[in-house]
C-alpha cells in the first residue's frame, strides 16, 4: 500500500469512528430520532455529524476571513477547544498552521498542549511580526495558543490575516492572577466575529470558575508552567494575587 492510500484509509478510519461516537452522542437527540424515523440515508447522517457550526460559518462567510477567541481561566479547557477545532479543520483537509509564543516551554517545545494531555503541532515565535512572516499564503486555518502572551502586534496580525480570507483562532487567558483583564486578549475579544468563554470548576466549593488563583507568593505577571502554581477558583473564594492551596484532607 503506498503511503498516499495508508494515509487516506486512516483517515477514513478516523472518520468512520467519529461517526458512530457522534451517532451515540446524538442518540437522546430529537434530531437524531427523526432521522432514524425518516430512514434517513447513512449519508445524510454522516452530512449532519460533520456539517458542524465551523463549517456552515465558513459557507456562510463567502471567502471572508475571520477571527475566534477563546478565552477563560486556567484549567477551563481553552486549549483542549482549540486542539479540537484545529484537528477538525485538518479532517476536512484544511491548510492549518498553529503558533504559540515562546515564553511558554511547558510540555515539548513544538507542541501546544492540553492540561488533559491532548497536543497539536506547533511553531514557538517570539513576536507577532515574526508569527506573519511565517504564514503561507495557502494557509486556511491559524491557530495561536497562549494569545495573553503576545505583544500588541497580535490584534493587527489577527486582523490582517483575517482580512486576507484566512480563519484565526486565537486561545488565552482573559484575566491575570489579579483578576484584571490580561492584555492583550480584551482587545483580540473587541475585534473577534466569534467568542468562546470556558469555564473551570472551583477546586475550594465546586461552582463555576472564572478565575485562576495563583498558589504561591510572586508579583511577577507571567509564572510559566501551571502545574501545582494555580488553582481554578469562582468569584467567591478566589483572592487577588495569592492564596495558599486548598487542602482537601
Ligand atoms: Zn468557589
Amino acid at each position: 500500500m503506498t503511503l498516499t492510500n495508508d494515509t487516506k484509509s486512516r483517515e477514513i478510519f478516523t472518520r468512520k469512528s467519529l461517526y458512530w461516537t457522534t451517532l451515540k452522542r446524538l442518540d437522546n437527540l430529537s434530531i437524531l430520532k427523526h432521522a432514524t424515523q425518516r430512514k434517513v440515508s447513512r449519508k445524510m447522517v454522516e452530512e449532519l455529524v460533520f456539517d458542524n457550526t465551523e463549517e456552515r460559518r465558513r459557507r456562510r462567510q463567502n471567502g471572508v476571513g475571520w477571527v475566534e477567541v477563546i478565552v477563560g481561566s486556567m484549567f477551563s479547557g481553552k486549549s483542549e477547544e482549540l486542539i479540537r477545532r484545529l484537528n477538525r479543520a485538518r479532517i476536512a483537509r484544511q491548510k492549518v498552521q498553529v503558533f504559540k509564543p515562546k515564553i511558554d516551554k511547558r510540555y515539548s517545545v513544538e507542541e501546544i498542549a492540553s492540561h488533559s494531555g491532548m497536543t497539536h503541532i506547533s511553531k514557538p515565535v517570539m513576536t507577532a511580526e515574526e508569527l506573519l512572516a511565517q504564514i503561507d499564503e495557502d494557509t486556511e486555518v491559524v491557530g495561536i495558543d497562549e494569545g495573553q502572551f503576545f505583544d500588541k502586534g497580535i490584534i493587527e496580525a489577527a486582523n490582517d490575516l483575517a482580512n486576507s480570507g484566512k480563519r484565526v483562532i486565537v486561545a488565552g487567558l482573559d484575566q491575570d492572577y489579579m483578576g484584571k483583564p490580561f492584555e492583550p486578549m480584551p482587545q483580540l475579544l473587541s475585534i473577534a466575529e466569534f467568542i468562546t468563554k470556558t469555564h473551570a470548576i472551583c477546586v475550594k466549593c465546586g461552582a463555576t470558575a472564572n478565575y485562576s488563583q495563583r498558589t504561591f507568593e510572586s508579583d511577577e505577571l507571567v509564572e510559566v508552567g501551571a502545574s501545582g502554581k494555580y488553582e481554578a477558583r469562582c468569584r467567591k473564594c478566589f483572592i487577588p494575587h495569592s492564596d495558599k492551596p486548598t487542602n482537601h484532607d
